[in-house]
């Protein structure tokens, strides 16, 4: 069953035919890789054949591996997935690694992240950082949603408070928060279409879409998290491929000082940390 699977997945081109369609498998009769190596030729059900076949035919249209299967793996945690959350990407431990560092060197408590879909920043944060309090927004209450479950499901839900905000509106003004911390929406409007189809047909677009220039939620964000900022505040941000020397002039632009840019371990720049001091 297992190559009738790959010849499938091969025959439409989805990229990783192998590996997905182990994945698949293991999923289908829950077991895990080694189980697939050591029992090969073990005859299949035909229950368990049409479950298969019909995962396979969701992943040769193009549905990505996680939504299928509904999970991802993020900083060695667990998350649940659907199609109204982006899917954790490995880039985005970088930011969650700078953030840890930034918070262990100057003993940050309160912090805000902006756009949190499933979740995996504040919860991974929260993982590592036992101290740490965090409030996290975002747009979609059906994002919040999963983002709630992920949070219980790794047990930091007692301190995340999770807001549906359209970016800052629903938080109030009477907690200073000393880290903010998004990887935002950041692909330019035009260059959607040009996305893997997986990401483009599957992933939410209001999770992708960063405007016409991409950097729409950069100058938002840097404007007004400055109004919930402590006498001394960092904030991290995930940027796109060519976008940190821009993120910089902006985070320049609104005030911000000490920019430091951090690459990830394709040593592409993809991070941009600054500081704000309110006058
Ligand atoms: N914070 C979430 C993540 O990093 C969602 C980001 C987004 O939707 N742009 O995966």
């Amino acid at each position: 069953m297992l190559s009738n699977g790959i010849k499938y997945l091969e025959e439409n081109q989805v990229s990783d035919a192998k590996i997905d369609a182990n994945l698949l498998l293991e999923y289908v009769l829950d077991v895990n890789k080694v189980y697939i190596i050591i029992n090969g030729n073990e005859e299949l059900t035909k229950e368990q054949i049409d479950k298969y076949m019909e995962l396979i035919r969701l992943r040769a249209d193009k549905k990505p591996l996680q939504y299928i299967i509904g999970h991802q793996e993020f900083m060695g945690l667990d998350f649940i997935v659907n199609k109204n959350v982006l899917i954790p990407r490995q880039d985005t431990e970088v930011l969650v690694l700078e953030a840890i560092n930034c918070i262990e060197g100057n003993n940050i408590i309160n912090i805000l992240e902006i756009g949190t879909g499933s979740g995996c920043i504040p919860i991974s944060i929260c993982e590592n950082c036992k101290e740490v309090i965090a409030t996290t927004v975002d747009i979609s209450d059906k994002a919040i949603e999963i983002a709630k479950k992920n949070a219980i499901a790794n047990e930091v839900s007692d301190r995340i408070t999770f807001i549906q905000s359209n970016l800052l509106s629903n938080v109030d003004k009477d907690i200073e928060y000393e880290l903010f911390i998004s990887n935002p929406p950041y692909i330019k409007k035009d260059d959607i279409n040009d996305l893997m189809i997986e990401v483009k047909d599957h992933e939410p677009i209001n999770a992708l879409d960063g405007g016409k220039d991409g950097l729409y939620f950069y100058r938002e964000i840097s404007k007004q998290v400055k109004d919930f900022a402590t006498k001394k505040s960092y904030i991290l941000y995930e940027v796109g491929h060519n976008q940190s020397i821009e993120v910089k002039n902006i985070l320049e632009d609104y005030g911000y000082t000490d920019i430091e840019i951090i690459k990830d371990l394709a040593g592409i720049n993809r991070v941009v940390k600054g500081v704000y001091r309110p006058l």
